[in-house]
C-alpha cells in the first residue's frame, strides 16, 4: 500500500473510486491479480463515510441463494484473513457469536420455519429453528413472549474499519487521498481517462465503489443505475452492564429492532422502512428520535420487547450514548450491482444496502474477475441489466 496526498499517477491499469470497504477490497483483489491499481479517495483518510458507521454484522441467513453465496465467500476470507492477505496476526475482531432472529407472532414463526427450510436447501445446513423455550434456555435474557427463533452460530460480527485497512494494507495499490474524481473521458466509445481534482489518469478500466455517491458518479459518465440513498442510524452504548458480552446479534423480527454486543455495551440498529430517501450526503445528520424509538419500552420498535433488560437501561436513563448516521445505497431489488456498465471500461461495485461489509470480499473478487474476463458476465446474478423486481424492505 502506497499513500499519496499529492498528484495521482498519470496512468493505471485500473482506477478504483472510493476508499471505503468496497474500494479497499477491490484494490486488494485487483493488485493480487497483477493490475496496477490507483484508488482515488476524496477525503483526507480512508474509511470515513459509510463503512465506519456499520455494525459489522455478517450472516448466511438470507432470503436468496445468490447473496448467501456472496457472503459465504466473504466469510471464508474473514475466517482466514491473515493467511489470505499475508498480514500476519492481523485482528479483524471477528466474533462468531451468531445471529438470532426472534418473534412473538404465529405468522412470523411460520415464516421463520419456511425460511430455515429454504436456507437449508441452499446449503446453509447449520441454521437452527428453535422454540421459545429452547431459545430462552440458551439465551435467558429473551422475553417470555418469544415463541420461535432461528439461529446460526457461525454468523457474527467484526470491525469494519479494521477490515477496510486490512484489505488496503494487503494490497499494493496507490491510495491517493484528498482527491476527487470529477469526470470520465471516453474515446472511441470506451473509457479512456478518469478526471480528478489533481489531473487525469489514463486507464482502460475504472470501478465506482463510492458508496452513496456511486449514483452521482455514474451520472458523470452518462448512465444512471437508479440507486436510492436512505439514512440509517447506529446507536452506540459503550457501557451497559446488562449486555452479555457473548450474546449474538439479536434481531426482533416483529419490529426490526436489533442489537449486538460492542465495547462493554452494545450497538443498536433498526432499518425503519418509513424513512424516505435523501440525497447523498458527506455528513449525515442524526436524530435523537431514533434513540427514543429504540429505547423507550412503550415504542413499537423498542429493543425491550424481545429482551426486557433494555427496560432497566431506559428507566436508569444515565448510560452514555453516541448516535451516528450513514446512508444505505439501494438498488430496486436491494442487491448490489457488480460488474460492467453500458460504458465499456466502467464497472460498478455498489448498491449493497446493509450488506456491504459482509459482501465485500465475495463482491469485489467477482468484479475483478469480470474486469479480467475470468467470469462470464451473462452468468453474473448481480449484473446491471438483470430483471429487477422491486423487493419490500426486510427487517434488516
Ligand atoms: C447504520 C449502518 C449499519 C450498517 N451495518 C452493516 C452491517 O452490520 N453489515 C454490513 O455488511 N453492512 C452494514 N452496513 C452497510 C455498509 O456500511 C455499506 O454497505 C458499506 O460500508 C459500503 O461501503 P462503500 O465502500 O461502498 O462506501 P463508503 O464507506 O461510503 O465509501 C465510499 C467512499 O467513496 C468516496 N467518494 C465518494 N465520491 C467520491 C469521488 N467523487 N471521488 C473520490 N472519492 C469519492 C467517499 O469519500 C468514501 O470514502 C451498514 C450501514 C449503515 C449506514
Amino acid at each position: 500500500m502506497e499513500v499519496r496526498r499529492g498528484d495521482p499517477p498519470t496512468t493505471a491499469d485500473l482506477v478504483v473510486i472510493g476508499g471505503g470497504v468496497l474500494g479497499a477490497a477491490t484494490a486488494f483483489y485487483a493488485t493480487r491479480a497483477g493490475l496496477r491499481t490507483v484508488v482515488i479517495e476524496r477525503r483526507p483518510l480512508l474509511c470515513t463515510l459509510t463503512t465506519p458507521v456499520a455494525a459489522g454484522g455478517f450472516r448466511l441467513q438470507f432470503d436468496n441463494p445468490e447473496e448467501t453465496e456472496l457472503v459465504r465467500e466473504s466469510l471464508t476470507v474473514f475466517e482466514h484473513f491473515s493467511e489470505i492477505t499475508g498480514l500476519r496476526g492481523y485482528d479483524l475482531r471477528l466474533q462468531k457469536q451468531g445471529y438470532l432472529f426472534v418473534t412473538t407472532r404465529q405468522d412470523t414463526a411460520r415464516r421463520q420455519a419456511e425460511r430455515v427450510a429454504e436456507q437449508r436447501a441452499w446449503g446453509v445446513t447449520d441454521v437452527e429453528l428453535l422454540t421459545g423455550d429452547e431459545a430462552r434456555y440458551r439465551f435467558p435474557y429473551l422475553a417470555p413472549e418469544i415463541i420461535s427463533a432461528r439461529f446460526r452460530a457461525g454468523d457474527g460480527f467484526l470491525d469494519p474499519k479494521r477490515l477496510t485497512y486490512g484489505y488496503a494494507l494487503a494490497s499494493s495499490a496507490t491510495f491517493v487521498l484528498d482527491t476527487a474524481v470529477t469526470g470520465f473521458t471516453l474515446a472511441a466509445g470506451r473509457l479512456a481517462r478518469v478526471e480528478t481534482s489533481r489531473g487525469s489518469i489514463s486507464t482502460p478500466a475504472a470501478v465506482i465503489a463510492a458508496g452513496p455517491f456511486s449514483g452521482p458518479l455514474a451520472r458523470l459518465a452518462g448512465i444512471d443505475p437508479g440507486f436510492t440513498t436512505v439514512r440509517r442510524h447506529r446507536l452506540t452504548m459503550p457501557e451497559v452492564p446488562e449486555v452479555p458480552p457473548d450474546a449474538p446479534f439479536v434481531i426482533d423480527e416483529d419490529n426490526g429492532a436489533h442489537w449486538r454486543p460492542a465495547y462493554q455495551g452494545a450497538y443498536l440498529v433498526f432499518t425503519d422502512p418509513t424513512t424516505p430517501p435523501s440525497e447523498p450526503a458527506w455528513d449525515v445528520p442524526s436524530s435523537s428520535d431514533f434513540v427514543f424509538q429504540l429505547l423507550d419500552p412503550t415504542s413499537e420498535h423498542a429493543v425491550a420487547h424481545a429482551c426486557p433488560f433494555w427496560r432497566r437501561v431506559w428507566e436508569r436513563g444515565s448510560d452514555h450514548w453516541i448516535l451516528q448516521a450513514g446512508q444505505y445505497t439501494y438498488t430496486p431489488d436491494h442487491r448490489p450491482f457488480l460488474g460492467p456498465t453500458p460504458v465499456p471500461g466502467l464497472y460498478l461495485n455498489a448498491g449493497y444496502s446493509g450488506h456491504g461489509i459482509m459482501g465485500s470480499a465475495g463482491g469485489s473478487r467477482r468484479v475483478v474477475d469480470l474486469i479480467l474476463g475470468r467470469a462470464d458476465p451473462r452468468l453474473n446474478p448481480f449484473r446491471w441489466d438483470r430483471p429487477l423486481t422491486h423487493r419490500p424492505f426486510d427487517v434488516i
